[in-house]
């Protein structure tokens, strides 16, 4: 039986990002004042996938809210990869452009691999170009994935030790779960990264002080899978019959957890922030601002 007597703070991750991108507003606003020009992120979607379509329109929104420009680009569901390459090329060209954000899942035949190697690695604000992940793997200064840099924010808002912890990642994509791993490593945490061929998954889990759940499996994570005052960081987003569910059980992690994110207001609000934030690291590479 767990021992629910500690006080879990369930992570308020919009007031977070809130506060983080008032800050990104003043500076952008700077630049306005100064007369020059502001960052510009742009956004390439390609097919009709109605998620997609939500996910982008929120990122730019999210732009026009802070002052920075954003451009879309738009491509049927027939595109080929030419089409898509082609319109890749023309925003690494674009002078005023300084993020470029491949929306994902590409139309079937069209490699996500491809389209991320065409970006021009100082606009890869997504960071999934291989010469971006290559220097988040040897720990040179890098744009890095927003969803991992949106995790250490958290835990350090909430002030969790990560050196010298104990961290659990399940999930090993190149999006999350192998940048969230390099990263807990590089702040001295030993990581252990899980996936769906692990062995006794949930006794793994028991050691975890940090225990990050980026798989997409609603409440795969169990009360009896948390170690007491562990921080929980539940990344999944599983849409069951319309409702949002995310891979850990929360309620039952009340009371044993330390944090816990919830799977609405958690993680979600911060990877949107650390894009803008990239968004920003790329405009002043770029201008020498
Ligand atoms: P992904 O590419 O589908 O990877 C899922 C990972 O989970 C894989 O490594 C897979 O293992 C592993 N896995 C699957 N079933 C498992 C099981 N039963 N036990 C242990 N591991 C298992 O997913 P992703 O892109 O990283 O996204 C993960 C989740 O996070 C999704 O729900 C996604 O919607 C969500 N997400 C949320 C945000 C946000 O901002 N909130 C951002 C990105 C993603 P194998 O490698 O062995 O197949």
């Amino acid at each position: 039986m767990a021992d629910r007597t500690r006080q879990t703070i369930v992570v308020d991750g919009l007031a977070l990002a809130q506060g983080i991108r008032k800050q990104l507003a003043e500076e952008v606003g700077r630049y306005a004042a100064a007369g020059k020009r502001v960052p510009c992120l742009a956004v390439v979607l390609a097919g009709d996938d109605p998620a997609s379509a939500s996910y982008i329109m929120g990122k730019q929104r999210a732009c026009s809210r802070i002052g920075m420009d954003a451009i879309e680009r738009r491509l049927p569901a027939s595109a080929s990869e030419q089409d898509v390459l082609l319109v890749v090329e023309e925003l690494n060209l674009n002078d005023a452009v300084d993020g470029i954000l491949v929306q994902l899942p590409l139309p079937e035949g069209i490699s996500a691999n491809e389209i991320a190697a065409a970006i021009d690695p100082a606009k890869d604000v997504d960071a999934l170009h291989p010469t971006t992940a290559g220097k988040l793997l040897l720990g040179t200064p890098t744009l890095a994935a927003c969803t991992p840099l949106g995790i250490i924010e958290i835990l350090d808002h909430y002030e969790i030790e990560i050196e010298a912890a104990n961290a659990v990642v399940i999930g090993r994509s190149n999006i999350v779960g192998k940048p969230v791993s390099l990263m807990l490593q590089r702040r001295n945490a030993t990581v252990t990264m899980c996936h769906s061929k692990t062995r006794n998954l949930r006794e793994v889990c028991q050691q975890a002080d940090i225990l990050v759940a980026a798989v997409g499996v609603p409440r795969l994570v169990k009360a009896d899978w948390i170690k007491a005052g562990a921080a929980v960081i539940d990344v999944g987003v599983s849409n069951i019959d319309g409702t949002l569910v995310g891979d850990v059980d929360t309620d039952g992690a009340m009371g044993i957890a330390s944090i816990v994110t919830p799977h609405r207001r958690g993680v979600g609000p911060m990877t949107i922030t650390m894009l803008l934030r990239n968004t920003l690291t790329a405009y002043r590479a770029r201008t020498g601002e």
